[in-house]
């Protein structure tokens, strides 16, 4: 594959018409391929498939007797499911909250408690102190940021290095505006770009002065567990790390057992300081008697301890890695020394992102999406939609079967290179 870049006028106009054609051939097949969300696929929810059968008619019973189908203990769940999951997020079980099954609900209801009522370190909520901003390592998880334009919060974004956020930016930023209240990270196999934060990185969020000392992490450890090699990434914990430095109320540590078991009926995870924790209860309790603790006792039965989550993970993985094989193979084959794309090798979570040539992407996707790819709107990793560059693209390659992924790479693949060549020609 020439060097795009480096063709003379002539030659990369009759690329630009090769490109074209196959592409257009492509088109042909009338294909309907998704690339669009991270989601697991039926083989992989097959795996966990033994929940609909518990608790059973007689099985419905907790650990200390209690009965499951009443309303029983309170927001924080079953203490056998947390003493389950307390490990998979590096918290004590006493530290920790299992809720219902989405995490993402549990972190834009702590957003609106804070809005409302302030945390716990404020003088106020912080919806008295506006205008507020989060600070959004970038490219990041689309859900995150429409949390917070929901709520008029403003969007600032940082870039991510390949172990983390840039932290001279992030330590500048929170010293110098008060207004700045929190912090997405996703700091394992981040989503999409699946790097995972060092220790450094950890440490210094841990230690940073911020000018307020409301300050919150919303650490997502959504794909703790999600590995796609066997030599697992190793993240330093935030809430010793924090506590250490004094900054014990600053991170709110999130998980799901969503690319674990059912992504639509799982379970959603909180660990916290004990003072945050008794925060969110207090808040929580007022909107549930509790969650459903059916669903935690169906967990607990069927992933045991963290070697049952491990086994199972690695069930995942089994179905999970010829998938991004697969992509790795397409785009090497149609793109390696192109020079018009770079693309990441995840070594765990759920995404490929796919960085094309600057001012590009959104002709990228529109291509693919009229060969038959649908694809994730372009921007989608960036706060409001927006991606300065207009160069980010996330692929996801979990849903598909394989030989399906295989061909959605192949149409992103033929529109990188239909959209590189029109660029450089224009
Ligand atoms: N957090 C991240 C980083 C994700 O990528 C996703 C799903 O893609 C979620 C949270 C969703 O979690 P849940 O299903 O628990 O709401």
């Amino acid at each position: 594959m020439p060097r795009l870049e480096t063709l003379m006028t002539d030659d990369l106009r009759a690329f630009r018409r090769q490109a074209g054609d196959r592409h257009t051939a492509f088109k042909a097949r009338g294909l309907k391929l998704d690339s669009t969300r991270g989601k697991p696929s039926a083989e992989q929810l097959d795996l966990s498939n033994a929940l609909l059968d518990l608790p059973g008619t007689d099985g419905f019973k907790a650990q200390d007797g209690g009965d499951c189908r009443n309303y029983l203990g309170d927001v924080r769940g079953l203490p056998e499911a947390r003493a389950l999951f307390a490990p998979m997020l590096g918290a004590p079980a006493d530290q920790m909250l299992v809720g219902g099954n989405s995490s993402l609900t549990l972190m834009h209801d702590l957003i609106v408690f804070a809005l409302l009522h302030g945390v716990p370190d404020g003088t106020a909520s912080w919806s008295a102190q506006a205008p507020v901003s989060f600070l959004c390592p970038v490219p990041g998880y689309d859900r995150h940021f429409s949390i917070c334009e929901g709520f008029g919060i403003r969007l600032v974004p940082v870039p991510l290095t390949g172990h983390g956020p840039d932290m001279d930016v992030v330590e500048r930023l929170v010293a110098g505006d008060p207004g700045i209240k929190g912090m997405w990270c996703v700091p394992k196999y981040s989503n999409p770009t699946a790097e995972t934060y060092s220790d450094e990185t950890v440490e210094r969020l841990a230690a940073m002065r911020t000018a307020a000392p409301d300050f919150r992490l919303f650490w997502d450890n959504a794909y703790a567990v999600h590995h796609l090699t066997d030599r697992p990434h190793q993240l330093a914990d935030i809430l010793a790390a924090c506590a250490r430095h004094g900054h014990a109320n600053r991170p709110f540590v999130f998980g799901s057992t969503s690319k674990v078991t059912f992504a639509g009926a799982g379970l959603s995870l909180f660990a916290s300081s004990t003072a945050n924790l008794d925060w969110a209860r207090k808040h929580l309790s007022r909107q549930s008697i509790g969650p459903d603790k059916l669903n935690q006792l169906r967990h607990v039965r069927l992933l045991r301890d963290m070697a049952g989550i491990a086994a199972l993970m690695e069930r995942h993985r089994q179905i999970l890695v010829p998938k991004f094989q697969r992509v790795q193979a397409v785009f090497a084959e149609h793109l390696d020394g192109a020079g018009v794309a770079r693309w990441t090798e995840p070594e765990g979570g759920y995404f490929i992102s796919l960085d094309v040539r600057p001012g590009s992407a959104r002709r990228v996707v529109t291509l693919a999406q009229e060969a038959g790819v649908a694809m994730v709107a372009p921007g989608a990793t960036f706060p409001y939609g927006k991606d300065p560059q207009d160069q980010n693209i996330r692929i996801a390659p979990t849903f598909p079967a394989l030989p399906e992924v295989g061909l959605a790479a192949e149409g992103v693949a033929l529109s990188v290179l239909v959209a590189t060549s029109e660029a450089i020609l224009a």
